[in-house]
């Protein structure tokens, strides 16, 4: 065996792709409403990220963050902008779990306290600090203490109030939706009330944004629909359109001093050019507005899909929830069909994660090929 099996596998190797598009050894094409797990923003290979890239690839890759790199500095202006977050600050990392594991740290820092509260269907990574957050004992390890860590229902405002009276825990963390889980979400009424006992209990409010920012809600941050500010938000997958990058939001508020994060490779000259090309074509493309306007339209064609009894989720982070269980019907769409789609920890739920410039035609052709593949009843 020369590589350590980590997911079954779906027998087909992508070896080109262009905007929602994936296409096959044997030249196949395949429709993608997965986004490679939600890291598709811009499109597959968008031209301007390309350009980008190629041009930084020609000046300088990478050099250590001992030494000044503009293109961080650019890149926090303009992120902080387009994420209406003007007075927080940008820490740039390499994945979900990392950013996740920097935030935890920062808010025991801060706090001076060592528990963290969670939420039951929760996914927040696979690292040493991530992996008791994750609501999943099944892939934590004996090295994965959880013993600092409680779990409580989402939306359980009573059971939220009585952990965080104790002023005991460090920081709350949660993600505005739950991807993972299968397109949970906390209500608006629940993060405002969360917002406000972090406050009054001195705890910190990490928002888990790696799945749902970058756009993907409709908002630039999916807890912007609830109207509240959090004070650290990790951010990763849409960031870099497929190039590995993640990243900090950080409030002003949160003590720093030099030496409390640290890291070799993140924000390094090539994630940047990557990471400015996502947010030039956010802003350029209004991607934002086709993910609401095209989200919409998805939401209204699956709740007329035979079968479908629930969407949840907003903008194109979507779960269509089937009165059966999806795994066959998503293996024939993906080998009958080629279209690609998401599965998640509920077996009847497809997850739909597609770039956020997908148009309505493409999503129209989804929904009739997955019509074509529904079980016969
Ligand atoms: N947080 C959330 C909400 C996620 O969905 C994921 C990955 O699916 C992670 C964290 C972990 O990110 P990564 O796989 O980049 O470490």
């Amino acid at each position: 065996m020369n590589l350590f099996p980590v997911y079954p596998l779906f027998d087909i190797e992508p070896i080109q792709a262009r905007g929602s598009y994936v296409y096959g050894k044997d030249g196949q094409q395949y429709l993608d409403l997965y986004g490679g797990h939600a890291v598709i923003s811009i499109g597959h290979c968008h031209e301007h990220q390309v350009d980008l890239l190629k041009q930084q690839l020609d000046k300088i890759m990478f050099y250590s963050n001992s030494v000044v790199n503009s293109m961080q500095e650019d890149l926090a202006v303009q992120l902080k902008r387009l994420s209406d977050y003007p007075e927080h600050s940008l820490f740039l990392c390499n994945s979900g779990a990392e950013a996740n594991d920097h935030a935890l740290k920062l808010a025991a820092f801060h706090t001076g306290r060592s528990k963290i509260l969670a939420f039951n269907k929760a996914f927040h990574g696979r690292t040493g600090t991530t992996l008791p957050v994750t609501s999943n004992p099944k892939i934590s390890s004996p090295l994965n203490s959880r013993e600092h860590v409680a779990h409580i229902d989402l939306n359980d405002a009573v059971a939220l109030e009585e952990a965080l009276k104790t002023e005991e825990f460090a920081a709350v963390i949660i993600e505005p939706i739950q991807g993972v889980a299968g397109l949970y979400m906390p209500t608006n009424e629940f993060l405002v009330k969360l917002r406000a006992l972090c406050d009054e209990y001195g705890t910190v409010l990490i928002m888990d944004e790696v799945q749902s920012g970058f756009g993907r809600s409709g908002k630039f941050f999916a807890h912007q629909y609830a109207g509240i500010e959090a004070d650290i938000i990790p951010m990763a997958k849409g960031m870099g359109n497929g190039f590995p990058i993640g990243g900090l939001l950080i409030s002003p508020k949160i003590e720093a001093w030099y030496g409390m994060l640290g890291t070799t490779f993140g924000g390094n000259h090539l994630a940047c050019a990557a990471c400015k090309a996502v947010l030039d074509v956010i802003e350029e493309e209004d991607l934002l507005k086709n993910a609401t306007e095209v989200g919409e339209y998805a939401k209204s064609l699956f709740l007329e899909v035979p079968g479908v009894q629930e969407v949840r989720g907003e903008g194109l982070m979507l779960g269509m929830v089937f009165d059966f269980p999806i795994a066959e019907m998503r293996k024939r769409l993906v080998f009958e069909e080629f279209v690609f789609t998401g599965s998640s920890a509920d077996p009847n739920t497809i997850r739909i994660l597609p770039p956020l410039n997908i148009s309505k035609e493409q999503i129209l052709t989804f929904v009739n090929k997955l019509k074509n593949v529904l079980p016969v009843k």
